[in-house]
């Protein structure tokens, strides 16, 4: 794909000192569903996602690994580049592998998969097996879990017992994480939260059952000063028009758009 780049003009560096600590704003942008018409809040039309596409290519954006991110934050990798943007998609929706990929497919970009394997090869609306192993198989997507079952953890805390729920949500992280390594031989270190919910007791049983990082919802840039299990991501819905992005995106990284 052809990249628009010395146009763009930098007004001031990504970077903001934090005492030892330079802090860098990360936008991570999350999808769901894809479609012609948008039948349901978490859809975004087709063209729309075409259009979110052309325009990070166009402002020469970098969409890096989530996991680089997660290596930076945990003192295992490089800085990441000025202008990242990082794409993940939730839930294992059908169109995720019909109509998302083939579009995402020519730009090579990196994307995280979070899933709860109870939907896969089961619900009518998910992806099967053979859709994630084709997915992954390509290295272009990596996988996260999305907890088992997609229980919403903050409401199940009022149905039972603290030791029943902490044991419940052990299970839930565990067996989704167990899972999806079986499955596609691949490390499974990460989490999104289902509904964006968490609080201190679920991050604290997130990095007890292994995951380095878990993500939330919150619409605002993840920075290293977020908690590494409760990290923010933007809600990408068809509201979220190509001209909103825009402004979000030349607003957090201080450029102008070229004309
Ligand atoms: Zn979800």
């Amino acid at each position: 794909m052809s990249i628009a780049s010395a146009s763009l003009t930098p007004l001031t560096s990504a970077w903001a000192s934090n005492g030892a600590s330079a802090v860098q704003r990360l936008p991570i942008l999350v999808y769901h569903r894809f479609a012609d018409t948008v039948s349901d809040s978490m859809t975004v039309r087709t063209s729309l996602f075409k259009a979110h596409l052309r325009l990070i290519e166009r402002l020469n954006c970098h969409v890096i690994p989530l996991q680089d991110w997660v290596d930076f934050r945990c003192g295992k990798g490089n800085a990441i580049p000025e202008r990242s943007v990082v794409l993940t998609a939730d839930d294992g929706h059908r169109s995720q592998f019909e109509v998302m990929a083939p579009i995402l497919a020519p730009y090579g970009w990196k994307m995280t998969l979070f899933i709860y394997p109870s939907a896969i090869s089961n619900a009518k609306y998910a992806m099967t097996w053979a859709h994630v192993h084709e997915m992954t198989r390509s290295r272009q997507y990596a996988l996260g879990s999305h907890t088992y079952w997609h229980p919403n953890l903050i409401r199940e805390r009022g149905n039972m017992g603290l030791d029943d729920y902490r044991r419940f949500v052990t299970k839930q992280l565990t067996r989704s994480k167990d899972e999806l390594q079986q499955r596609c031989g691949q490390p499974v270190s990460l989490l999104a939260w289902p509904f964006g919910l968490c609080d201190d007791d679920l991050m604290a049983l997130a990095a007890d059952c292994g995951y380095q990082a878990a993500f939330a919802l919150g619409n605002r840039t993840a920075t290293v000063n977020d908690a590494l299990h409760a990290e923010p991501r933007y809600l990408m819905v068809d509201d979220f028009s190509e001209q909103r992005l825009e402004a979000l995106l030349t607003s957090i990284f201080h450029v102008k758009a070229p004309a």
